[in-house]
């Protein structure tokens, strides 16, 4: 097993004349470098300044989108069809973000709780994937206008404690933008590689990656060892970042010398937000700062300001003691501390960092650029243009099994460090089933009938029980010699069965390649099939839920409201027969806004009934 690197066009293993990029797919602002005379540069738009795109999608009437820039002017005039942070989404189920929904200005929806959000646009409905692929797409359009020719690999980032949805997610919007994803990597770990930090001789080293941006704060601590790195611990805050330091400034005006300004004003707050913003800037570089706002003369020192967000940065502070408490190290025994993210650079930031660590700190290249440059360092490294770092052994291909409707789904993706393991549970879809086949497959596609089927197993003895409530896990270990182990168990009866299978025997690297470009070319096809079958599977499940709730609740539903919960699902199961997701979605959301306070009533009646119960 190597690393498979494919001539999309040709199909040809070749590697010369290729770029491989590197993208920071960030929260608010997202970037992408190549290497240029061997060093990481970040690439700028048409203006040759600016570097950073903003992670904003705006929509216009016929679903027309644009990104960036452009997409951030529409943020205020059109809130609902431009969205933003999409990167807190990637992944998530509807029950993870369900307290936050309020924060976000645009809709997200989902009735099942335990599958993926889409975010409502008009009519039509869009997956966190589709819109970070909107996002990805314009960094490869940026990139190739730059370079002047084809990009179709990258290295992309993602956060330290991403998990495997997450990850997957990340790569399936690589994919569907045309991108050929050979690596995700850690923030962290893209920044310490900007910095050369690997290349530091052979000792064991530990790295504290302090990233504060916009709306986040994060605080790795990585190990590093001969070449291969290694998460100790991280910590952080989802909702911490610049923009407090800038709310902190507005509220002290607001006490102070714009006591008496009307607030009513929607154009006069706004000028206050940007003079906040402004006075942070500057202070990064000056003592003082003045300006004009509704007539009045307004000034902020730098001590003033660092006040104002001592217990901000402290905060900060105490994560990094979290981190280093969780990973069992002390502050003393960090090697590096690199600074990530547009916030470092305000000087209270930098002091009270150093003066935690006792160390001087990595800060001398672009905070806002230094993940994209370390991705680019990374990119570099697979695209062979390093000879002297040894690349690692990988899975070429991505592997896992069928689930429901015949989709694929990935336990191990291609390009994984072997030896691997991974491991996820399932449930059963009928009512006491006692047989649950288990069909591995290896490929990139999103439908098992385009991969390869590498063998089958059935997991037979699981106690008869209602669907959905069986533990299944599913466990696949890769080894050193490419062997693939998949191990399968009920976790309530104990049931337990295994198969070994070798995933490279019997293809060759032209198979891999074939297969490679086949999904690259598919991408767009194979993720609207998925989302069709996803959005089937969803509600049949709500079906099945809707009849068993009219033949359990007969008593507290009036004939009206039974005939009305009737219709919706005959509306519904029209829909699924049919290939239009976003009707089945829709009609979904309307079944589920009906039922929703009749299952409120069903439940307040049924804890009545049961007090009585034990009352009597
Ligand atoms: P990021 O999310 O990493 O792009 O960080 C953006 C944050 O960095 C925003 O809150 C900016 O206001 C802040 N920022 C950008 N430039 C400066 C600067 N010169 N001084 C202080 N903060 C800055």
């Amino acid at each position: 097993m190597g690393l498979v690197s494919i001539n999309i066009k040709t199909g040809s293993v070749d590697k010369s004349d290729e770029v491989v990029v590197g993208i920071d797919l960030g929260t608010t602002n997202s970037l992408v470098a190549f290497m240029e005379n061997g060093r990481p540069k970040a690439i700028t738009g048409e203006d040759g300044k600016h570097t950073l795109v903003p992670s904003i999608i705006h929509f216009d009437e016929h679903y027309g989108i644009v990104v960036g820039d452009q997409a951030r002017k529409k943020l205020v005039a059109d809130p609902t069809n431009t969205i933003y942070s999409v990167k807190r989404l990637m992944g998530k189920s509807y029950n993870d973000v369900a307290d936050r929904n309020g924060f976000f200005g645009y809709k997200i929806i989902d009735d099942d709780t335990e599958s993926l959000v889409k975010i409502r646009v008009q009519d039509r409905y869009y997956t966190p994937v589709e819109l970070s692929a909107a996002i990805l797409g314009e960094l490869k359009k940026r990139a190739e206008k730059a370079l002047g020719k084809k990009v179709e690999k990258a290295v992309v980032t993602v956060p330290a404690y991403f998990n495997d949805a997450q990850r997957q997610a990340t790569r399936d919007a690589g994919k569907l933008a045309g991108l050929d994803v050979l690596r995700i990597v850690n923030e962290p770990t893209a920044a310490s590689l900007a910095y050369g930090i690997d290349a530091e001789g052979y000792d064991k080293q530990v790295i504290a990656v302090y990233d504060l941006g916009g709306g986040t704060f994060d605080i790795s601590i990585l190990q590093i060892e001969d070449g291969i790195f290694e998460v100790l611990a991280t910590n952080g805050n989802t909702f911490l970042g610049g923009d407090d330091f800038d709310h902190a400034i507005v509220e002290h005006w607001l006490a102070t010398e714009l006591r008496d300004v009307d607030m009513a004003d929607a154009a006069t707050v706004q000028s206050i937000r940007i003079a906040a913003e402004n006075a942070k800037k500057q202070l990064t570089t000056s003592e003082t700062f003045e300006t004009d706002i509704a007539g009045r003369k307004i000034q902020l020192t730098r001590s003033n300001f660092n006040s104002l967000i001592a217990r901000l940065v402290g905060q900060t502070i105490d994560c990094c003691k979290n981190a280093l408490a969780d990973a069992k190290i002390g502050a003393d025994q960090i090697d590096h501390i690199v600074m990530v993210g547009g916030s470092t650079r305000v000087p209270l930031v930098k002091e009270l960092v150093r003066q935690f660590f006792g160390k001087d700190l990595h800060d001398n290249l672009d905070p806002d650029e230094v993940v994209a440059l370390g991705a680019a360092v990374q990119a570099d490294i697979l695209a062979g243009n390093q000879k002297d770092i040894l690349l690692i052994d990988v899975t070429p291909l991505s592997l896992g099994i069928e689930t429901v409707g015949g989709l694929m789904d990935v336990l191990i993706p291609r390009n994984s460090k072997i030896p691997f393991s991974a491991g996820r549970q399932y449930t059963t879809s009928v009512d006491g089933q006692k047989n649950l086949k288990i069909a591995v497959f290896q490929g990139e596609r999103d439908l098992v009938e385009h991969n390869r089927k590498l063998g089958e197993f059935v997991l037979k003895g699981i106690p008869p029980m209602p669907a959905g409530l069986p533990k299944i896990d599913i466990r696949f270990m890769l080894n050193a010699d490419g062997i693939l182990k998949v191990k399968a168990g009920e976790l309530r009866s104990g049931t337990e069965q295994e198969i070994e299978i070798k995933p490279s025997y019997g293809i060759s690297e032209d198979d891999m390649a074939l297969m490679l470009i086949q999904s690259i070319q598919n991408a767009q096809n194979d993720l609207q099939t998925r989302a069709l079958i996803e959005a089937r599977n969803e509600a049949n499940i709500i079906i099945l839920s809707a009849d068993k709730f009219i033949s359990q609740n007969g008593e507290i539903l009036s004939n009206e409201e039974i005939e009305q919960i009737r219709k919706l699902v005959g509306k519904l199961s029209e829909a699924v027969s049919g290939q239009d997701k976003d009707l089945i979605n829709s009609s979904m959301e309307e079944l589920n806004t009906y039922t929703t306070p009749l299952a409120h009533r069903a439940m307040d009646f049924n804890i009545g009934k049961a007090i009585k119960g034990t009352v009597v």
